[in-house]
């Protein structure tokens, strides 16, 4: 248990380098983005519907809103349930509809994507997730609206401006393998540095054994959806020569 805490801390201590950026006792914040789109190896019918339903109940009765990064083509399969994460405290976000990469999609292609999209859902999302995080089309992205993006882990749990979006970097996935004292650890590091915790999953990775510990957690934090956040720091990051957040001024 210990080689695997202490295993845990080695993945967060880049993020204690850039730690040393932001002021300490600074405002910090919690964010968990999950992954509702098609189907992954482990994933089922089944598993899918139990994981959204945890983090549903999970997110009503520890007030912390979700940003679901939604493919259109699965929240089509299962209306009913769309529903009720549409019904949701949080945001939507855009995970497009086809789960294409977007770096490959024509401008044509991107805009009739998420005119689905939008179609579906019935809101204009402001911030996204890349199917597989591949990330390109930053121009049109920004023109149709969005603020913020979920990029790869390259600078853990510290945001910065990047081609006119916020990017929030996740601390890490948990799925039914994560040891959750793994997770409160990074909770609790990222509340000593500064830095934003920002956790990631799929439904069907979404077990109780993890997820609740993390939600309860979420209490010490100021709670947001990506969009409000990018919203809320896009001024000051995009006024530092580096981009790198700081937060408690
Ligand atoms: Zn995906």
């Amino acid at each position: 248990m210990i080689a695997r805490i202490r295993n845990g801390l080695a993945m967060l201590s880049p993020a204690l380098g850039y730690g040393l950026d932001i002021e300490r006792g600074g405002t910090t914040a919690f964010l968990i983005t999950v992954d509702y789109d098609t189907a992954q190896k482990a994933d089922s019918e089944e598993a899918h519907i139990e994981g959204a339903r945890l983090i549903l109940d999970l997110s009503r009765r520890f007030e912390v809103p979700v940003t679901w990064a939604v493919c259109g083509e699965r929240a089509d399969r299962d209306i009913s349930l769309f529903e009720e994460v549409k019904a949701s405290l949080g945001e939507l976000a855009y995970h497009t509809y086809s789960h294409r990469l977007i770096p490959q999609m024509s401008s044509e292609e991107l805009q009739e994507d998420h005119r689905r999209w939008v179609a579906l859902v019935g809101r204009s999302p402001t911030s996204l997730v890349f199917p597989h995080n591949e990330e390109g089309m930053f121009p049109e992205l920004v023109r149709l609206g969005f603020k913020a993006f979920r990029p790869r882990a390259h600078r853990v749990g510290i945001p910065y401006a990047s081609q006119g979006m916020v990017a929030v970097p996740p601390v890490t996935a948990f799925g039914p393998d994560t040891d959750y004292r793994v997770l409160l650890s990074y909770v609790g590091l990222c509340r000593r540095y500064g830095a934003v915790a920002h956790f990631w999953t799929h439904p069907c990775n979404a077990k109780r054994a993890q997820a609740e510990p993390l939600f309860r957690a979420a209490a010490d934090f100021e709670r947001k959806t990506l969009s409000q956040f990018a919203l809320e720091t896009q001024d000051r990051l995009e006024a530092r020569s580096d981009g790198v957040a700081r937060l408690g001024g």
